[in-house]
């Protein structure tokens, strides 16, 4: 999740007139059908690895890991943060399909370090309703990474918890940092 404008814009595929944003991509769908071949893939990702991810835009996570379609499972939020939810998706992906390792990866610039658990108060004073889920925003991203791996290796939904490391991409080089366990 990124807050807009520190970075600038980024009005490269900016639509056309008239036409919404879920237009031009169904529009762009119908050409990728048209050129698609079956590749007859399984389900099963390749690499047998699950990689949870923040959802930020910035972050091109298959051209960045040099993963292929089919190769690994991608669960990404906000924040990239080990929710139930995440927990849900990785326990299916590793008993129903296979997959063993995982990678957790922040990155820097995220929107989570902008926001605060305020969020939901804001939100319940303005709609009426508490969220029942908490924001996971935090402040410290190196210390986020090592709860997210905590939350994973601690998972008692879990099967394989033994090749769990996390990272952060820099979103100006490109570049990953492992963080380690202190
Ligand atoms: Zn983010």
């Amino acid at each position: 999740m990124s807050i807009p404008a520190a970075d600038g814009p980024a009005a490269t595929s900016a639509p056309t007139a008239g036409a919404s944003i879920t237009d031009r991509l169904v529009e762009a769908n119908a050409r990728y059908a048209a050129a698609f071949h079956d590749p007859g893939m399984d389900a099963r990702p390749v690499l047998q690895v699950a990689v949870v991810a923040c959802m930020d835009a910035r972050i091109d996570l298959h051209r960045a890991l040099g993963l292929e379609l089919g190769d690994c499972h991608t669960i990404r939020n906000a924040g990239g943060v080990v929710t139930d939810d995440t927990i849900r998706s990785l326990a299916i992906s590793q008993r129903a399909l296979g997959t063993r390792s995982v990678v957790l990866i922040h990155h820097t610039g995220c929107g989570m370090q902008s926001i605060t658990e305020d969020f939901r108060t804001e939100l319940e004073a303005e709609v009426g309703q508490r969220p029942t889920w908490a924001v996971e925003s935090f402040t410290d991203i190196d210390q986020d990474v090592r709860q997210s791996m905590a939350r994973v290796r601690t998972s008692p939904f879990l099967a394989h918890t033994d090749d769990v490391r996390g990272f952060v991409f820099d979103v100006h080089t490109g570049s990953l940092r492992e963080i380690t366990n202190k």
